[in-house]
């Protein structure tokens, strides 16, 4: 006993130095847009061209997310599952209910509502509904969450009130997102670094993009501290692709690592942070923000935008550079 109370006591020390690291009951719901895959917008050609791929995407998502007990919610895009063929898209999306995940309405063709009229929006919501009620119903759920692509919620405000009260008779509550690591651009690089066989590039980009999450979600944890004066719980925003297939198991351990518990989008919505109307914001560009900078606007905090750290730089070259080589 003597030889092991020392020992208790520095790891008790050890212990709570690191709880002390971090708040205590932190929690994140993870959600996934674009299901069922992701399009590569600057490299359509390389989509995959067979449906084993982008099962095998899933298949590695759905295993992650069930050896670490995440309850995601997936966004669906319908037209990219009749894109796929009705029977592997919805075959796909089957096994995220089937994994005891839920379903949301991520719009029929995943346009920027900016562009369309208030009918057009409304035709897009129910179309996107095709799949994933009734595979919700199987499950005995219903859809409960819609999230706008580019999280645009209105270019007007008659056009904000109307889809929102049109969601609102839906059923529908709003997806919120606190944090985002532009996934969708790394993934671009990586798909054309996998194409040129880039062994190289691919194993630091898989770095980078792990390091930029891990300092992605302390930069937003600590904007939305500053915000509201404590931490909500966080909601991650990630796509369906395969840059996240092959290294969602580092992700979910970042997060653990940093304390945080995974919940339901649900649960995390149900904080009071999120209480709040949407406000109707169409000063923001091709991206609407992270509600985090929503809650610094709303309630008058000075916050600094320029502080958030961006994707190096490299990575948004080789981008670049690929778009002007279409020989891939
Ligand atoms: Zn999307």
């Amino acid at each position: 006993m003597s030889i092991l109370r020392p020992v208790c006591a520095s790891l008790s020390v050890v212990l709570s130095f690191a709880l002390a690291a971090f708040p205590q009951n932190r929690t994140v719901a993870i959600t996934v847009d674009d299901l069922p895959y992701a399009a590569a917008d600057a490299s359509p050609s390389l989509l995959p061209r067979d449906n084993q791929q982008v099962r095998g995407v899933n298949r590695r998502l759905l295993s992650a997310f069930r050896a670490h007990h995440v309850p995601v919610t997936g966004f669906v895009v319908q037209k990219r599952v009749e894109e796929l063929g009705k029977d592997a898209g919805t075959g796909i999306l089957a096994r995220w209910t089937g994994t005891g995940l839920d379903l949301g309405n991520h719009i029929y063709s995943h346009p920027d509502i900016n562009n369309l009229s208030v009918v057009e929006i409304e035709d897009e919501i129910l179309k996107g509904e095709a799949i994933i009620t009734p595979l919700m119903k199987q499950a005995s759920k219903t859809p409960q969450f819609f999230r706008f692509p580019m999280n645009h919620t209105g270019d007007t405000q008659d056009k904000h009130d109307q889809i929102a009260a049109f969601l609102s008779q839906r059923g529908y509550r709003l997806a919120t997102c606190t944090v985002d690591n532009s996934d969708y651009l790394f993934n671009d690089a990586y798909l054309q670094m996998l194409a040129r066989h880039d062994e190289a590039s691919v194993k630091k980009l898989r770095s980078d993009y792990l390091a930029y999450t891990s300092a992605e979600i302390d930069f937003y944890a600590a904007l939305n501290k500053q915000a509201l004066g404590y931490e909500p719980p966080q909601v991650m925003l990630l796509h369906d692709n395969r840059l996240n297939a092959d290294v969602i198991e580092q992700v979910l351990k970042i997060f653990e690592a940093k304390g945080y518990k995974f919940v339901t989008l649900g649960a995390a919505q149900s904080d009071r942070a999120y209480e709040v109307p949407d406000p109707f914001i169409a000063k923001y560009g091709k991206f609407g923000p992270m509600w985090g900078y929503r809650w610094a606007e709303e309630r008058k905090v000075k916050v600094d935008g320029a502080l958030e750290p961006d994707p190096p730089e490299w990575i948004l070259q080789y981008g670049r550079e690929k778009a002007a080589k279409t020989q891939l």
